[in-house]
C-alpha cells in the first residue's frame, strides 16, 4: 500500500499514487498517495480547529512536545538516514549530518518555546503618552503552511515545524514531490510526540495543486523554501498572508592573498560539493586574488581530486547522484555552454547518468550561467581578481544575496566586507556553506526575505500585539 497523508490526526490514502525512485539507479523505492483538493480542504479546516487548542498551550507543554519529537527522531535516526539516501540520492555522510542537525533544530525549538516574551516600554516620549504604560507580547499567527524543497528534506521541515509548534501555531507541511519519505516519518513523530492532532497535517501534494492552500484565507502564513521562480510567484498570489521566502543563491567566496590558502582550499572543496552541489549556499564562485591564484588553484584541485563519487549508500562516498537526470543534463548543458564561450575545465566534466563529477571551471565570464544563475550542481568557477574593490563588486554582481565567505587576516577588510557584501550572512575565514541551526539564516535580493533559525522564524510566525494602559 502506498504511503498516506496525515490530515488532522487521520491517515488517508488516495487514487493518485506517485512512485519514489532511487536517483542513483532509478529503482523503485516506495509509492506515495498524493493529496486531493478535498484532503487539502480537510487539513485547513482541521488547522482552524487546531489553532483553538495550540494558541492556549502553555510554553512548558510546547517545549515538552518538541523535546519528545527530538527523542523520537533520535530513536528513528537510522531509518531517516536510509529514507533520505533512497528518496534523494543523498550520500550517507551528508544524510547523517543532516539528521544530526534536524535533532539540534528540534532541541533549539524546545528551548525557544520557553523564551517568547515581550517588552515593557516607556510610551511617554511625548506629552500624549504621559501617565500611560506600553507593553508588547507575541501572538501566534494561526495556520502555517510550510513548503519544503528536495535537497534537505528533514532539517528544513524541522525548521518550519519546530518554530510553528514553539510559537503555538498549527502547521500543514508539504514536502517536495521527490523526497516525501523522510517527512512522512517526521509526521509520525509529530503525532506520537503529543501535538494536538488537529493542528498538524502532512500532505504530499503536487506543487501546482498546492496553490489552493496558498490562496485560502484559512492559512495565515506561508513559510516557503525552494526555488526563486516558485517562491516569488507564490508571494504574488498570497494576498494578505505573511510570507517568508528562503530561496536560491550563487554564493561567492573571496580568498585574499593574506588568507590561509590551505584552509580556504579545504573548506571550499567541502562547501562546493556537499550534497552534490545541490545546496542553496553551495560555494559556486571562487574569487581569488591574482598573486595567489595559481597556488590556491593547485591546492583546491588536489582537494577536489580526493572526493569520491558514486553510490550514496557507500559510507565513503562524498558525492552521490543529482536528484534527477533532467537536472544533471541541465547542469551539463550549462558547463558545455560556458566551454563553448571560452571557459575551460580544471577538473571534472563527463556526466554519467545522474552522477556528475566535481567540476571546476576557469576563464569564465560573469554573465555565463555557471556564474550568474544558481547552478545547483557540483560545479564551481574560479576566477582571479586584482583589487579588493573588484572582488567586492564581483561578489555582489548578480541577482542573489544569500550567504558569502571571505578569507583574509586583515580586520579592516573584514569590516569593509561586512558593510558592503550584499548578503543575509557573511562568514569570515569560512565558506558560504557555514550554517548552524540557531543562527539567523536567510537572504536578500532574489534570495528571499524573512529569516529562519528558530528564534527568528518564531518572530515571523507571530504578531506583535501592543497593549497600552492609561493610568490617569
Ligand atoms: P522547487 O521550487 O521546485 O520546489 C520547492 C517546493 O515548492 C516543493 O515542495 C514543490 O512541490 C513546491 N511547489 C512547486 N510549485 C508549486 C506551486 N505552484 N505552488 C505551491 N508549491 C509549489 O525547489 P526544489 O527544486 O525542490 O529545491 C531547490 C531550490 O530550493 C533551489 O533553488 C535552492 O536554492 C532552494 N533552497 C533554498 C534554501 C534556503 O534556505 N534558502 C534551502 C534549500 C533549498
Amino acid at each position: 500500500m502506498s504511503k498516506r497523508n496525515l490530515i488532522g490526526g487521520e491517515w488517508r490514502g488516495s487514487d493518485d499514487v506517485m512512485e519514489v525512485r532511487f536517483p542513483y539507479d532509478g529503482s523503485l523505492v516506495d509509492s506515495v498517495s498524493m493529496a486531493s483538493a478535498a484532503d487539502m480542504d480537510a487539513a485547513m479546516a482541521a488547522a482552524v480547529d487546531g489553532f483553538e487548542v495550540t494558541r492556549k498551550l502553555p510554553s512548558h507543554r510546547r517545549s515538552e512536545i518538541l523535546s519528545n519529537m527530538a527523542g523520537l527522531l533520535r530513536a528513528r535516526f537510522d531509518e531517516v538516514v536510509e529514507a533520505m539516501i533512497l528518496e534523494g540520492g543523498k550520500n550517507r555522510k551528508t544524510a547523517i549530518g543532516e539528521t544530526t542537525r534536524a535533532l539540534e533544530t528540534l532541541k533549539i525549538s524546545a528551548e525557544e518555546a520557553r523564551r517568547i516574551g515581550g517588552e515593557v516600554f516607556s510610551i511617554d516620549w511625548t506629552a500624549a503618552g504621559e501617565n500611560r504604560q506600553g507593553f508588547t507580547r507575541r501572538q501566534p499567527v494561526g495556520a502555517v503552511l510550510g513548503i519544503t524543497p528536495f535537497n534537505y528534506p528533514i532539517n528544513l521541515a524541522c525548521h518550519k515545524i519546530g518554530p510553528a509548534i514553539a510559537a503555538g501555531n498549527p502547521i500543514i507541511i508539504k514536502p517536495a514531490e521527490k523526497t516525501p519519505l523522510s517527512t512522512i516519518i517526521l509526521a509520525e513523530i509529530v503525532l506520537e510526540a503529543g501535538f494536538p492532532p488537529a493542528a498538524f497535517s502532512m500532505l504530499n501534494a503536487w506543487g501546482p495543486d498546492s496553490e489552493l492552500m496558498v490562496t485560502d484565507p484559512r492559512v495565515a502564513m506561508i513559510s516557503f523554501t525552494g526555488s526563486g521562480a516558485v517562491g516569488w510567484m507564490l508571494k504574488s498570489k498570497a494576498g494578505q498572508k505573511k510570507v517568508t521566502l528562503e530561496l536560491g543563491g550563487n554564493a561567492g567566496v573571496i580568498v585574499h592573498k593574506d588568507a590561509d590558502l590551505e584552509d580556504a582550499a579545504a573548506q571550499a572543496a567541502a562547501g562546493a560539493f556537499a550534497n552534490a552541489g545541490q545546496n542553496c549556499i553551495s560555494v559556486q564562485r571562487l574569487l581569488i586574488q591574482r598573486d595567489v591564484f595559481e597556488d590556491f588553484a593547485d591546492l583546491f584541485v588536489e582537494q577536489v581530486g580526493a572526493l569520491k563519487v558514486g553510490d550514496p549508500r557507500d559510507p565513503d562516498v562524498d558525492i552521490g547522484p543529482m536528484i534527477s537526470l533532467r537536472d544533471a543534463e541541465r547542469a551539463e548543458a550549462w558547463v558545455n555552454e560556458a566551454q563553448g564561450a571560452g571557459a575551460s575545465l580544471l577538473v571534472g566534466g563527463g556526466r554519467d547518468g545522474t552522477l556528475f563529477p566535481p567540476t571546476v571551471m576557469t576563464e569564465t565570464a560573469p554573465n555565463m550561467r555557471v556564474n550568474c544563475e544558481e547552478v545547483f550542481a557540483p560545479v564551481v568557477t574560479i576566477s582571479a581578481y586584482d583589487s579588493w574593490d573588484e572582488a567586492v563588486a564581483l561578489i555582489n554582481d548578480g541577482p542573489y544575496g544569500l550567504q558569502a565567505g571571505v578569507f583574509t587576516s586583515d580586520i579592516k577588510r573584514v569590516m569593509d566586507a561586512w558593510d558592503r557584501v550584499e548578503v543575509g550572512g557573511l562568514h569570515i575565514n569560512a565558506v558560504s556553506t557555514f550554517r548552524v541551526d540557531h543562527m539567523p539564516y536567510g537572504g536578500v535580493k532574489a534570495s528571499g526575505y524573512g529569516r529562519e533559525g528558530i528564534k527568528y522564524a518564531i518572530e515571523d510566525m507571530t504578531e506583535l500585539r501592543l497593549m497600552t494602559l492609561n493610568l490617569r
